[in-house]
């Protein structure tokens, strides 16, 4: 499948659910947030049809994601039903990691391949503070239960905030000079949930040099971080890079397999590997293979423009292979060739946790 713009697309993004058991605080207010009716979220029979017919077309890379998706229940039999088209080569997983203790082994006998966990903090206080369940302790737990369940390579993704936990990049990185792990610093977007019918938008250039990024506005006070308050916490990952390098010298760029977006660095002699990733510039949209099924089963060709495609109807009234095949080919047909932010362009229908982050 190539889009118009010459791009092979081979990755598919699944969002598996829209419920998570974390509420962290720039991605789900604390209570009360709209997630769709269980009868309007995909099957897992339903899923795999898609997933099918998108290998048919040429993609080999799977992830999923959501919401949390270790909370869908029997996720090992979905990933063995995705499993069964031959060209699926890898099946990844996006988790917070705090049912990794519990599911790591049957998840990888089911055939999942990797993970990228979420994590943000090494402070067992401020964890409780950013995502407002769970615990450090198990989230660690389960860190190691992938590893001895063969889950490489790990991934941990982390987003800085201002103020919150961005004094602690410098101990990320010290990680990887003991362990192959693979830290990457996630740029804070301020994307807020669609909550308020009254949104309001508008783009703001300082921390960009010239980047146009989003804001929503939302009621205020249903403990998510605001707009506002979201924008001076971007960290600009050229800020991180340098309060790390200050403590261990220059880093040398490095590929890693399945290096995704991340712009990569090595620390001398380390095991793991340090990436940035800032899903607002614009510049990884050239490499952009990927689309994106939502739960309640829209095709997205872009993350950060509005457009999708229902595919749940056509699957619940007798869409034929070659009908929903189509449907997949005319939304590469329509993926932009990048996002508009700097622009104006006004996106964002959805939360992260709707979109599968
Ligand atoms: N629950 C899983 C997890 O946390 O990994 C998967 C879904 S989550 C929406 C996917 C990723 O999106 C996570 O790494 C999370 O940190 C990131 N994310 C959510 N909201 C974000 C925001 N406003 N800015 C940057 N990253 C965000
Ligand atoms: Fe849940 Fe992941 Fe969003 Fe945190 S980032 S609230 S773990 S979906």
């Amino acid at each position: 499948m190539r889009d118009s713009f010459g791009r092979e697309i081979g990755y598919l993004r699944v969002s598996v659910t829209d419920r998570c058991n974390f509420r962290c605080v720039y991605c789900m207010p604390e209570e009360g947030y709209p997630v769709s009716p269980k009868d309007e979220l995909l099957t897992f029979e339903e899923i795999a049809r898609l997933v099918h017919i998108a290998a048919d077309l040429g993609v080999t890379k799977v992830r999923l994601t959501g919401g949390e998706p270790l909370i869908r229940r029997d996720l090992p039999v979905l990933i063995k039903k995705i499993r069964e088209h031959r060209e699926i080569r890898d099946v990844s997983c996006s988790t917070n990691a705090f049912l990794l203790p519990r599911f790591a082994k049957t998840l990888a006998d089911a055939g999942l391949n990797r993970v990228n966990i979420s994590l943000d903090t090494l402070d067992a206080g401020k964890f409780f503070r950013i995502a407002r369940r769970g615990n450090l302790e198990q989230v660690l737990d389960g860190i190691e239960a992938a590893k001895r369940a063969g889950l490489h390579p790990i991934k941990i993704n982390c987003v800085l905030m201002k103020g919150v936990n961005d004094d602690e990049a410098v101990e990320f990185a010290r990680w990887t000079l003991r362990e192959e792990v693979h830290v990457r610093f996630i740029e804070l977007m301020p994307i807020r949930w669609n909550l308020d019918e009254s949104l309001e938008y508008d783009s703001y250039q300082a921390l960009h040099g010239g980047r146009g990024l989003i804001r929503l506005r939302i009621k205020e006070d249903e403990g998510m971080l605001d707009g506002a308050q979201m924008r001076r916490m971007v960290v600009p990952y050229t800020a991180v890079k340098e309060r790390i390098e200050k403590e261990f010298g220059t880093m040398e760029p490095c590929e890693i397999i399945t290096n995704g977006p991340a712009h990569t660095y090595k620390l001398m002699d380390a095991a793991g590997t340090i990436g940035f990733i800032s899903q607002i510039s614009a510049d990884l949209c050239a490499k952009c293979n990927r689309l994106r099924l939502t739960a309640d089963g829209q095709l997205r060709p872009c993350l950060m423009s509005d457009g999708e495609l229902d595919m749940r109807t056509p699957l619940r009234t007798g869409a034929t292979d070659k009908e929903l095949s189509d449907l997949f080919l005319h939304v590469v047909k329509h993926k932009p060739e990048r996002h508009y932010l700097a622009e104006g362009q006004k996106v964002m229908g959805r939360g992260m946790s709707q979109l599968g982050g």
